[in-house]
């Protein structure tokens, strides 16, 4: 098997599992591995992700791409510091090339569910694509005039912290910042929401089976959250005027019914013509394969810019 035809193994490493698989360049996962993600050290994390590449390694497999929950150096091949999982400041693309001998390409975990929609699901044969997932935090990616969009450095676009109210509450995580997209629109903003309406059992998914139920006060708590959506996928449809707004995730797809509608009312008065009339918000349709499978798009692209 030569270098052009091999497969590439995804690894997308979240949070609490590491989904890994080996895809064809037309997105089809010919086989899978998952493991639970080791937390307590950096070395226990890396140790799992060789296991994980080593179940799935053949003479077939000529690249291997990672999704990270962080922002990528992609000149230097480094994570900076990486939200849920113990990654900082670390040059995974060296070492994961120097102990395994393929092509390795790194991304954002949001990017590579965005190229994953792109090339097998949701955005096929879009040339500009806006898309966010709405989990617990806010990933967003964007394909630009037919390509991944990256930024400078290749550490963009990182859209769940764009700030959509000044000062307002603050961010997650490793985040010092405030008002930030990711602060109003995720599941951790509706499950705060939820436990300030309801009390302190309340998280997202009983909010949105109450909104389901018809109760009115959690209905307007996602609606709210919806225009909030609404403001950021208008300023997005106004900088890149994209065909497709895509919304994925956890908290985005169980919530659509509740969000979209108020999200979209904002969106056509807040975008400008011709983005308000054009641009179309759909759902993902690849599921939590999308970060694995994008991983996978991420080690075609290093492969192919190595030939
Ligand atoms: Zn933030």
């Amino acid at each position: 098997v030569g270098a052009t035809n091999g497969h590439a193994i995804g690894i997308d490493l979240g949070g609490t599992k590491i989904l890994a698989g080996v895809v064809t360049r037309e997105g089809e996962i010919l086989r899978r591995h998952e493991r639970p993600t080791p937390i307590d050290s950096q070395a226990g994390l890396l140790e799992a992700v060789e296991v994980a590449v080593t179940e799935l390694l053949d003479d077939s497999v000529s690249a291997i791409g990672f999704g990270i929950p962080a922002p990528i150096d992609q000149k230097r091949g480094r994570v900076f510091l990486a939200t849920n999982i113990p990654l900082t400041d670390f040059d995974l693309r060296d070492r994961m090339r120097e102990r395994f001998g393929v092509a390795i390409g790194l991304d954002n975990d949001a990017n590579a569910a965005t190229i994953a929609e792109w090339r097998a699901g949701a955005a096929r044969g879009a040339t500009d694509v806006v898309m966010l997932t709405l989990g617990t935090g806010v990933g967003g990616g964007v394909i630009a005039n037919g390509a991944p969009f990256r930024g400078g450095g290749g550490a963009g676009v990182e859209l769940g912290h764009v700030v959509l109210i000044a000062d307002g509450p603050p961010c997650q995580g490793t985040c010092t910042g405030r008002g930030h997209l990711e602060a109003l629109a995720s599941g951790h903003a509706a499950t705060l929401a939820a436990q300030a309406a309801f009390g302190p059992d309340v998280d997202a998914h009983e909010l949105v089976r109450l909104a389901d139920a018809g109760d009115a006060q959690a209905q307007e708590i996602l609606q709210r959250i919806g225009a909030l959506l609404g403001s950021g996928l208008a300023s997005f449809a106004n900088i890149f005027n994209p065909q497709l707004l895509v919304i994925g995730g956890g908290f985005g797809v169980a919530a659509w019914d509740h969000l979209i509608p108020a999200a979209d009312r904002v969106l056509r008065r807040d975008a400008l013509i011709p983005a308000r009339n054009e641009v179309k918000v759909v759902p993902a349709e690849l599921g939590t394969a999308a970060g694995l499978i994008g991983a996978a798009f991420v080690a075609y692209e290093a492969l192919d810019a190595a030939l």
